[in-house]
């Protein structure tokens, strides 16, 4: 069993790697943003709370995010067998925490966080992009600026979490994807 995490700032090309890593290594891919945005297409309640805190570009509270991903992982047994990549999970110290918990109630664990190191100019060139592109209603100049400042003071702390224990890879975001894709595979061959 292999699980990974994919970090990085909003608009790092998370979601673009995850695919072609889950499709790689046969690991089951889960992205939290995914998940919340079919909620809020399905108009549940949690997709009703989510989307309060999505279109400010505020984080959803740890609590039911835990629920959210501890929910899915069991529910989705079978197809997690070869192992997870997660994509936008954990976003905070709570929520690595419970990760690395809950992953040793399985007798397993992460074994490499692999993070795009992109500069904020070219984060916010990509979400503009995307947005314009798809409609991503998140990917909007006002919200950018929020997530942005979320990501650097909630989210960038993890990266210590897990350079202490010697899981952080490093990998420069800027390029082209597929040579994107080649460091991060040789990360992930040196990691397993
Ligand atoms: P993403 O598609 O990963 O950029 O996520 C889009 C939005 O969903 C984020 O800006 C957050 O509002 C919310 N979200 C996704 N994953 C998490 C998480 N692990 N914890 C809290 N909020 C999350």
């Amino acid at each position: 069993m292999l699980n990974l995490v994919i970090f990085g700032g909003p608009g790092s090309g998370k979601g673009t790697q995850s695919a072609k890593i889950a499709q790689k290594y046969s690991l089951f891919h889960i992205s939290t943003g995914d998940v919340l945005r079919d909620h809020i297409a399905r108009r549940t309640d949690i997709g009703k709370v989510a989307d309060s805190y999505i279109s400010k570009g505020m984080l959803i509270p740890d609590k039911l995010m835990i629920k959210i991903l501890e929910d899915l992982l069991v529910s989705r047994k079978d197809e997690t067998k070869h192992g997870v990549i997660f994509d936008g999970f954990p976003r905070t110290l709570p929520q690595a925490e419970e990760l690395d918990r809950l992953l040793g109630t399985l007798d397993t664990n992460i074994a490499a966080v692999i993070g795009l190191e992109v500069p904020d100019d070219e984060l916010t060139a990509r979400m503009l992009k995307r947005g314009a592109e798809t409609g991503r209603a998140d990917d909007n100049e006002q919200t950018i600026k929020s997530r942005l400042a979320v990501y650097h003071k909630q989210t960038q702390p993890l990266k210590a979490y897990y350079a202490e224990t010697g899981r952080y890879k490093a990998i420069d975001g800027m390029g082209s994807i597929d040579g994107i894709f080649d460091k991060i595979c040789a990360a992930i061959d040196a990691a397993k």
